[in-house]
């Protein structure tokens, strides 16, 4: 346990001069604490940690308790505990894996030890008679508990174990980076701590009135707790210690998206002004009138769109509420003052629905919609690049491939982007980046059919205005939702097939959550020769992630059209797709999915006037939550409603499906059990911007460091 030489020490400090020491910790290398090289170093870099503050605060993900020897017969099952004993036989057992046994006694027990892989040595030093001391997770064996593989030390006659004198932390770690390592590296951080006390950035009256400790000692407490802390709290994260922690994060993040926005706000943009005529005639073509809501939304959009400084809007409408729509008349308005406007998808199905749709409305109306994506081929790709970097009012629709480098927009204007959930954060900010030209930046707009409740739009969204399209268009009937086991399939085709006979449309989606696109398609694949065969009278069509793009915008063309009338398709059809005519959807091993997975994929069906019904099929037996679960779906049509339940239920990833972005990994927080903490955390984020602003950065370094990059912005 080494702290850094006192010279090497002073020539640090004296380096930053008189800064305080939470800078000074923020500006010290890992590199300069005892054992870490330049390969250590570069390991401990691929977990984020550069500096002694990134140690301190690169937490550790749960305990484990050397600091009691348990008794063997109060042992159960799963407990991870340390155990004294003597061993009263070993033996080799030859079953399917050979295994060396041994039994080990206290007194009040007895278990088994079980090696899978050990050398002869091993073998030999674990005999009769013997004391040994094991740390382990105790299972169900054959005939007794069993520590599978424990870490163990004999020991000599009349020796006393050796117990630690805190719970020990178990970090989040890397190839090549052990556990002893990181505790180590985080034993001379905090000796450094403790010289060097960080600032406080929390309002100490705040700590008080919340009961939360200072950060000095939470950090203390979280490397290293005393024997006496609940384990049960620190399992679950409600010990003070995290709380205080989580609260300082989740007020970083906030933080970092207010900055973000008034940052932003600071850019100019193009002001947007024109006459409306475009936007009047297409509302003129469609077959429905707008809804209040999309009426009420558009005009907010398109008041955003006159002022000089870039908009940052959400759109939140429940799947079918319309937004297409909505983007179509921003468009319009951003297009009729003379500029180009791009809309993003996130899923190639997606961006071609889109082709389809603004081209169908806009080719009237002689706006030009280009097409760019990931596929096209290289002279087409050339070609599409050369006209969008023309002069000239037009619409690009396309997937991510819209925000590579060499895309040059000559007179961007507006980026739609929809579905945003399935973007992160980065992305998103890269976004704003994008198309910014003589110091002004592009408006943007954002759509997303997951309705995110408030707790998540403050520390996921806190950078955007929210407008919510809270009403869906007359005549929609909520979709008739049934769930039903698998054992029942024939049932469930002989109802499809009544249905494709008396001229429905339907859709039976796969599900294989986690698994490869490979697996996935070839799931979907087996499933519809199986219907072809059982149902020789429909045209069956097959679409999935691995098809190629015009293969599939073949198929989703033959079902809008209704020659094919029954689509199998993995949840490639997730979000955005719109087949009015289609009123009838099997979803298969529904138990898999998230709630608010399952009301996108429902929300294909119900678009148009027939009155549809979806079936959850699921593959029993159900756990009781699993049943709970689809009953929610069942039982309400409402996506506010269910993405709160999915919160409480599955957690915040669930809703926003957003397990790839970086944002949600939170180092301490969660988002739905420190709900509680949200209020407080707003306010003190509004008191450190209005008074405090010298904390501001400090905080969101310490817990998101070069993790948004607002410089760029
Ligand atoms: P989402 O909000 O899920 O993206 P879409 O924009 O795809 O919804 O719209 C769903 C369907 O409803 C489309 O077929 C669209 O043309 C239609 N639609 C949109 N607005 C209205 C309206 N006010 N009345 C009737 N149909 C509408
Ligand atoms: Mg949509």
């Amino acid at each position: 346990m080494s702290v850094p030489g006192e010279r090497q020490r002073h020539a640090s400090l004296g380096s930053v001069g008189s800064t305080a020491a939470e800078e000074w910790l923020a500006a010290t290398p890992i590199a300069e604490l005892h054992g870490v090289g330049s390969r250590m170093a570069a390991r401990l870099a691929r977990l984020g940690i550069h500096t002694v503050q990134d140690a301190l605060f690169h937490l550790p993900s749960r305990y484990q308790d050397r600091t009691r020897v348990q008794p063997i017969g109060s042992l159960r099952t799963g407990d991870e505990v340390v155990i004294v004993g003597e061993i009263t036989h070993t033996r080799l057992r030859y079953g399917r894996r050979r295994s060396l046994l041994s039994t080990v006694r206290d007194g009040t027990g007895s278990i088994t030890l079980r090696f899978f892989h050990f050398s002869a040595a091993q073998q030999a030093g674990l005999e009769t008679g013997r004391r040994i001391r094991c740390y382990g997770e105790a299972r169900r064996g054959t005939s007794s508990l069993e520590m599978v593989h424990p870490e163990y030390r004999l020991m000599e006659p009349g020796e006393t174990p050796v117990l630690d004198s805190t719970l020990t932390p178990v970090y989040p770690t890397t190839e090549g980076l052990h556990q002893l390592r990181l505790r180590r590296i985080t034993d001379q951080a905090l000796e450094l701590l403790d010289r060097q006390p960080p600032a406080e950035l929390l309002p100490e009256p705040l700590l008080e009135t919340l009961g939360l400790p200072t950060l000095l000692d939470a950090l203390r407490v979280v490397h290293r707790p005393p024997p006496e802390t609940s384990s049960r709290e620190l399992a679950v994260g409600t010990h003070p210690a995290q709380q205080r922690l989580a609260f300082e994060e989740l007020l970083a993040h906030h933080l970092s998206l207010r900055m973000l926005r008034s940052r932003v706000q600071s850019h100019s943009a193009p002001a947007l002004r024109s006459g409306g005529h475009l936007r009047q005639r297409l509302l003129d073509s469609l077959p429905f009138r707008l809804t209040g809501a999309q009426h009420r939304v558009g005009e907010e959009v398109g008041a955003d769109l006159e002022k000089p400084c870039p908009m940052q809007r959400l759109i939140q409408g429940d799947v079918g509420s319309g937004k297409t729509v909505v983007a179509a008349l921003a468009a319009l308005q951003a297009i009729e003052a003379g500029y180009q406007v791009a809309v993003m998808a996130p899923t190639e199905l997606l961006a071609e629905q889109h082709l389809r749709t603004f081209s169908q409305w806009f080719e009237p109306l002689a706006v030009p919609v280009l097409w760019l994506s990931g596929r096209l081929g290289l002279r087409q790709r050339r070609m599409q690049l050369a006209r969008i970097s023309e002069v000239g009012a037009s619409l690009v629709v396309g997937t991510h491939a819209l925000f590579q480098q060499e895309v040059a927009f000559a007179r961007l204007a507006l980026v739609i982007i929809d579905e945003q959930h399935r973007f992160g954060v980065h992305q998103r900010l890269a976004l704003r980046d994008k198309g910014q030209r003589d110091g002004n930046h592009p408006h943007q707009l954002i759509m997303t059919a997951t309705p995110i409740p408030r707790t998540l739009t403050m520390t996921v969204y806190a950078d955007l205005d929210t407008s919510v399209i809270d009403q869906l268009p007359l005549g929609r009937e909520p979709v008739e939702t049934v769930v039903v086991p698998d054992s029942r399939r024939e049932e469930v085709i002989e109802r499809l097939r009544t249905a494709c006979a008396a001229g429905r449309q339907a859709y039976w989606v796969c599900t294989l959550i986690d698994e490869s696109e490979a697996l996935q398609a070839q799931a979907a694949s087996e499933t519809a020769a199986r219907l072809r065969e059982t149902l020789p009278e429909q045209v069956v069509g097959l679409v999935h992630g691995r098809m190629k793009p015009g293969e599939k915008e073949a198929t989703m063309d033959a079902f809008k059209s209704g020659s094919i009338n029954l689509l199998v398709a993995t949840t490639v059809v997730e979000v955005g797709v719109d087949v009015p005519r289609a009123s009838l959807m099997v979803i298969e091993n529904a138990e898999r999915l998230g709630l608010a997975q399952l009301h996108q994929l429902r929300g294909r069906v119900g678009r148009g006037v027939d009155k549809s019904s979806c079936l959850l099929m699921y593959h029993g037996p159900l756990t009781k939550q699993a049943r709970a679960r689809l009953a929610v779906l069942r039982d309400s049509n409402d996506g506010f409603a269910i993405a709160q339940r999915d919160l409480e239920l599955r957690g915040p990833g669930e809703v926003l499906g957003t397990r790839q972005t970086g944002m949600l990994q939170f180092r301490i927080a969660d988002l739905s059990r420190d709900r509680s903490l949200f209020p407080a955390v707003e306010k003190v984020a509004g008191a450190l911007l209005a008074h405090h602003r010298q904390r501001l950065m400090p905080l969101v370094n310490r817990w998101i460091g070069n993790g948004l990059n607002y410089e760029t912005v």
